[in-house]
This record gives C-alpha cells, sequence and structure tokens, in this order.
C-alpha cells in the first residue's frame, strides 16, 4: 500500500463530477486501500477518491468500532436510496480543506446501497457521525464541498484562508 497526496481547495479536480467505476478489480481494491492508509495518517474518519485526484466514485470511512477498534468501509459506486425527515447539525471539516470547520445540516439517517470491495450489492443504514460522513464523502464525487452548505459570506472566508494559506506556502523561485 502506499500513502497517496490529499488535494486541497482551491483545486478544480474538487470540483469535478467522478465517474461510476465499471468493475471492483484489483485497481480499484488497491486504490481503496491506499485510501485508507492515507486517511488513517491524516487522522481522517473519510476519505473520497477525487481528494486523491482520482475522478472514481470509490470512498473510504472509519468512524472507529467498538473499544475503538478500526471499522474501515470501502465503498464503490455509492447511492442514497432514502433519507430522513430528521435532520442534525453537525460541525464538519475536510483534509482538502486543511483546520477549517463550519456546521452542516444533513438528514439525519440514510439508507445506502453500494458495492464493496468484492463487488457485492450491499445495503446498509447508516445515522449519526457515520451517516453525516457518508454524505460528506458521496458530496466530494458530485464535486460538492462541505462549504457549498453554508452561508456564501462563510464560504468566501474560508476559501480566503485556505487560497492564503497555499500561497505561503509555495516556494518563491529564487
Ligand atoms: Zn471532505
Amino acid at each position: 500500500m502506499a500513502l497517496l497526496q490529499v488535494i486541497t481547495a482551491p483545486d478544480p479536480r474538487l470540483k469535478r463530477k467522478s465517474k461510476p467505476v465499471a468493475r471492483v478489480d484489483d485497481r480499484i481494491r488497491r486504490l481503496m486501500g491506499d485510501m485508507l492508509e492515507t486517511m488513517y495518517a491524516e487522522d481522517g474518519i473519510g476519505l473520497s477518491a477525487p481528494q486523491v485526484g482520482a475522478l472514481e466514485r470509490v470512498i473510504v470511512v472509519d468512524i472507529g468500532g467498538e473499544g475503538g477498534k478500526p471499522a474501515p468501509l470501502r465503498i464503490a459506486n455509492p447511492e442514497i436510496l432514502w433519507r430522513s425527515e430528521e435532520r442534525v447539525v453537525c460541525n464538519e471539516g475536510c483534509l482538502s480543506l486543511p483546520e477549517q470547520y463550519a456546521e452542516v445540516e444533513r438528514p439525519a439517517e440514510i439508507r445506502l446501497r453500494y458495492l464493496d470491495e468484492h463487488g457485492e450489492i450491499r445495503e446498509r443504514e447508516a445515522r449519526g457521525l457515520l451517516s453525516t460522513c457518508i454524505q460528506h464523502e458521496i458530496d466530494h464525487l458530485e464535486g460538492v464541498l462541505f462549504v457549498d452548505h453554508v452561508s456564501a459570506l462563510k464560504r468566501g472566508i474560508i476559501l480566503r484562508k485556505l487560497a492564503k494559506a497555499k500561497r505561503l506556502q509555495t516556494p518563491v523561485p529564487a
């Protein structure tokens, strides 16, 4: 497995729509494994393929299992079949918007259909943090960032901060 580079906003690849996976093969399984390793290394709880520059409908999520044990989910072609009327607000962050957080309101519960790492069709329900995290990652596949759910004012502040941080990181040519 290998660590991948996480791209950060403003990068145009984060605004593009990802393509469905035709078949979950060794290449996709390797991508899922590399994404999980990268996510753990960056202390994230979710990561989508476009965030590592692959415009494919693949996400990985791990909010931790019982006793803090790893509980990785490898998901291809996710589809939300049902969303609850009930909504919750969660303070969200994103590895592609480092050190930025905002309160985002989303459906509290979802029912999800996806392909697992063996290409098997699976369905499951999610609520709480898992539900929020999966919805956040699926948004990435549509080119949507969590800041697209907040006010234009708040979004502008966050994106300007990120652009400034990026300029400061870029070495000045000698
Ligand atoms: Zn994100």
